[in-house]
């Protein structure tokens, strides 16, 4: 399939990850998952709005019995990968007790995901790791184990696959970066 360039506000991205390569790294991570957690009934807790693609494919492979929940973070401050606290939005679940995975679009300097741990630990899960669709190694800021990451890619701007650039791009089906 030919993906020409395409424009988004002032940019243009060119194709990086087609859809047949993102859905082939989202099945891995969905058998590895369906293997440690089998007969433990672990609960995804999607990080709207960027993990909602990744979080519905992965949920279509997963061949054990699993539940999701989706949340929001809502930043005290207006600046970006600050570090700056984040507060948990619409976790209505009790996960005392239970294997939570968190899904993620992209851990990219690590801030969010290193301020939403702490907050989730503190409820007493079973137990508590994170898949990611990408994860930027170059840029990670904090010492993290992302236990689960689907794709590893170089520090560049992304969007496509529920990944946006200032709202629009979410529903493209393959993955581009900013040329
Ligand atoms: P972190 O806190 O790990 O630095 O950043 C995580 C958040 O930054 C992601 O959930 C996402 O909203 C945003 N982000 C980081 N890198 C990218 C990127 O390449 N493309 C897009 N669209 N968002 C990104
Ligand atoms: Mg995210
Ligand atoms: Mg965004």
């Amino acid at each position: 399939m030919h993906h020409p360039p395409v424009t988004i506000h002032d940019k243009q991205f060119s194709i990086y990850l087609p859809e047949r390569k993102i859905l082939h790294s989202v099945e891995i991570v969905a058998a590895r998952l369906s293997h440690d957690y089998r007969g433990k009934r672990p609960l995804f807790l999607a990080v709207l709005n960027g993990s909602f693609m990744f979080a519905a494919d992965l949920m279509k492979e997963m061949s054990t019995p699993c539940e999701i929940s989706f949340i929001r973070l809502a930043s005290y401050t207006d600046m970006q990968s600050t570090g700056s606290v984040k507060e948990i939005m619409g976790l209505n679940e009790d996960i005392k007790d239970r294997h939570v995975v968190v899904l993620e679009d992209i851990v990219d300097t690590g801030h969010t995901v290193a301020a939403l741990l702490p907050q989730l630990r503190q409820q007493g899960p079973a137990s508590l790791e994170v898949a990611t669709l990408l994860i930027k190694p170059e840029s990670l800021q904090h010492n993290l184990v992302i236990k689960y990451p689907a794709m590893s890619i170089a520090n560049d701007f992304v969007v496509g696959y529920g990944l946006d650039y200032n709202g629009l791009g979410r529903n493209l089906r393959d993955i581009y970066k900013v040329m």
